[in-house]
């Protein structure tokens, strides 16, 4: 069904993309038969490559990618045109900024966690443990000073970054036995990578770094027990309930997880104006419309989840939610006395979550917990 969604779209789009540019080589043809009338000569189109770090339409992030792209396709009327690009299509995954940084594409897209190696301040652009909710996030970056802080942070490299949409809360992971105290995460070997696999090592867990295409046979043959991915309707697709039975929750590691675009800072301000306002409209818009389709298909996968594959949907014990958000503390402590910018990033968004948590919890908390008792 999903696999035949995709042909589908992969259909559209390719018939979409034929036709935009059968209209510019007619365009182009009229132009240049009316040289000696008065009709304007139309600017060549621009054709962009972005390149990403998820295989090629990968559910929900590599489509959000798609999206993004064909909006600017469109909106441009082929004025502009983004063809994208799969991991290892022209650079490997973890290679995207660098490509993007060098001009080999004009765009990527990603999660600025990915470059956490070479900048330790990129992981807050995404996510950290105990963090942002997903309208949190998005309040700190639009209007507050998330964007301006990751501008700074990506200036040197002549990238210009952007929220490029947004998973929602994602879950606390698959286990083969069930986790009921601090003592059964000790000698655990689990996949998370990031800072929450950091504060994982502090408890005991040998944490592993499995790539995501070798991630279900891993769990499947117990050489790992336990693998965070994202959520319902990701791992629903990639089938780990047939490799463990507990799906823990919260995601305490990644309340939500904010995905990242990247734009050469030469082949943008290279643009006209309004191909410059259409990019940034674009983005937005692929932006509230990966949380929008996350939050719609994450529903819908857990219940297919619990219901038809008879999955424990369980929760961390206060004993456990408690130790690990000391920990998360503790790691995140390290990671800011060690990087000033990081520190700085950090900094801003300890303040505004403190700040933010007052009308969340008066607001939303509030009306979800009423909800849920009237409703059973
Ligand atoms: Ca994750």
């Amino acid at each position: 069904m999903k696999r035949r969604e995709f042909l589908t779209w992969a259909g559209a789009a390719g018939i979409a993309a034929t036709a935009l540019s059968g209209c510019n080589s007619e365009r182009d043809d009229a132009a240049s038969s009316a040289d000696a009338g008065a009709a304007p000569t139309p600017a060549e189109p621009i054709r962009w490559k972005m390149v990403t770090t998820w295989p090629k339409n990968f559910p929900g992030l590599g489509t959000g990618a798609n999206n993004m792209a064909r909006y600017i396709t469109e909106m441009s009327n082929g004025r502009l045109t983004v063809d994208v690009y799969g991991a290892g299509e022209i650079v490997p995954a973890l290679e995207v900024f660098d490509a993007v940084k060098a001009g080999t594409a004009q765009m990527g897209h990603g999660a600025a966690y990915y470059w956490q190696g070479k900048m330790p301040a990129a992981a807050f652009f995404a996510a950290f443990p105990f963090g942002l909710t997903a309208d949190e996030m998005n309040g700190w970056l639009y209007h507050g000073e998330g964007i301006e802080l990751w501008e700074e942070l990506y200036a040197p490299h002549g990238v210009i970054p952007r929220p490029g949409g947004n998973t929602g809360p994602q879950m606390g992971g698959w286990f083969r036995k069930p986790i009921e105290s601090l003592d059964d995460f000790k000698g655990l070997k689990m996949r998370l990578p990031g800072i929450g696999g950091e504060v994982l090592r502090q408890l005991g867990v040998t944490v592993v770094n499995t790539p995501g295409g070798e991630l279900f046979q891993a769990l499947n043959d117990g050489t790992i027990d336990a693998a965070e991915w994202v959520g319902p309707f990701n791992d629903l697709a990639f089938g780990f309930h047939r490799a463990a039975k507990y799906y823990y929750a919260p995601g305490w590691q990644e309340p939500s997880a904010t995905m990242e675009a990247l734009i050469n800072q030469d082949a943008f301000e290279a643009l006209p104006e309004d191909l410059q306002r259409i990019v940034e409209g674009a983005i937005r818009m692929a932006n509230a419309d990966m949380l929008a389709e996350f939050t719609a298909r994450n529903n819908r996968a857990l219940k297919t989840l619990v219901e038809d594959h008879g999955v424990e949907l369980r929760y961390f014990s206060d004993e456990i939610m408690a130790a690990l958000f000391e920990t998360s503390n503790e790691v995140l402590a390290g990671i800011t006395a060690d990087d000033p910018f990081a520190a700085r990033v950090y900094d801003s968004l300890s303040a505004y979550r403190r700040d933010v948590r007052q009308w969340t919890e008066s607001s939303e908390l509030e009306f979800v917990k009423a909800r849920q008792r009237y409703l059973g």
